[in-house]
């Protein structure tokens, strides 16, 4: 996520119609269904559908591991809506500022609870490898993959990478907004460089999860970070949620321009056998949305390329709700972006691959042989 928060009155309007929004919410799908092509149908069954970055909010409790679930937040049916069969569910480890070392570290063990119960409340599991992947999509049951958004809570301590992978993540996203207090990782897009792109320690968290079998994910860093860190890398990795800076100043704000990957850095995460997820912030409906796939293909390839929304299944944090980011986003976000891009001329199985494929392969890569 960003500093730049979503408009919440849309938010607010869904959380106030919660009590009886569901029946208000799912029934322009009832209404559609006849109208669904069915090659969409088709192409969404088939697909493991993954969204590489989906927030839920953690509520944090400060001095307490009595982190509950929020209540409302239905995961299991906001998943089975958006057709994903798996999103890598994320929190900011850096939502709140920390005051001293071990902050960050009480923060994540907090979140972790929160999900933990989150997860049991919803009849959900983690998925630890390709196989749980492939098992959620043929049952029907999502599932999420671990993440984080920031590794504050390292602390310079590397053997946490372990606990949080025993933890059952399968996915660090190695940098936010505020630095690590004890050991910084590397320099991000919404601050001035002062670390000359990946630190040391940033390189051994990498080298750590490429180890253990965990996605490194390069979201927020500066384009100098990304490229340090694929020197290092010895597994492909993931720039989960951005968009093309090539549009230029001017183009969009300032704010925004700072968050967009370069080409040619792209290219290069691509090259390294990588993917580059699409957010929805360059995007007002489903066809601007897609258009900046368009681009996102168009310069990386198409075996590159995902969807990583930056947005919240269940409408609980200052982001848009994932199943109704756009006007006219009907039947869950993944059947409407998939229905647009075959109307703007993608191939089934080009959608199949942007869609979750390209993620799975480096899933299935980076796990592979681990627990
Ligand atoms: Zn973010």
């Amino acid at each position: 996520m960003g500093l730049d928060r979503w408009n919440p009155s849309r938010r607010q309007f869904l959380t106030a119609v919660a009590g009886v929004g569901g029946a208000i919410l799912l029934a322009p799908d009832r209404l559609r269904s006849a109208d669904v092509d069915p090659r969409v149908e088709e192409i969404v069954s088939k697909t493991i559908a993954i969204d590489m970055h989906n927030h839920v909010q953690v509520r944090f409790v400060n001095g307490s591991a009595d982190v509950r679930p929020a209540p409302g937040t239905g995961l299991i049916g906001e998943m089975k809506r958006s057709r994903f069969s798996a999103i890598c569910q994320t929190w900011p480890v850096d939502s709140l500022v920390s005051k001293k070392p071990g902050d960050y570290y009480q923060h994540f063990l907090q979140g972790l609870a929160f999900e933990d119960r989150l997860l049991a409340s919803n009849g959900m599991r983690r998925a630890l490898n390709m196989k749980d992947l492939e098992t959620a999509h043929t049952q029907r049951r999502p599932i999420i993959i671990q993440s984080t958004e920031g590794a504050q809570f390292l602390e310079g301590r590397l053997e946490r990478v372990e606990e949080a992978y025993k933890r059952g993540l399968r996915h660090l996203q190695l940098l936010h907004e505020r630095d690590d207090l004890v050991a910084p990782l590397g320099d991000v897009y919404t601050a001035a460089p002062h670390l000359g792109g990946l630190t040391a320690f940033g390189a051994q968290v990498i080298k750590e999860c490429n180890r253990l079998g965990m996605v490194v994910d390069l979201a927020h860093g500066t384009d100098e970070t990304v490229r340090a860190a694929l020197k290092v890398a010895t597994e492909p990795l993931i720039v989960s949620h951005t968009g093309l800076s090539e549009g230029g100043p001017g183009t969009v704000s300032a704010d925004m321009q700072r968050r967009l990957i370069d080409k040619d850095v792209a290219r290069a995460v691509a090259a390294a056998g990588g993917v580059v997820g699409v957010w929805w912030r360059l995007s007002a409906t489903t066809g601007e949305y897609v258009a900046s796939i368009r681009s996102m293909v168009d310069a990386v390839g198409v075996d590159h390329v995902g969807i990583g929304t930056d947005s919240d299944l269940t409408a609980s944090y200052a982001l848009p709700y994932t199943n109704q980011i756009w006007p006219g986003e009907n039947g869950g976000f993944f059947r409407a972006v998939a229905g647009e891009m075959l109307n703007r001329g993608f191939a089934p199985a080009e959608i199949g691959k942007i869609g979750g494929g390209n993620f799975c392969r480096i899933f299935a890569k980076v796990t592979a042989g681990h627990a």
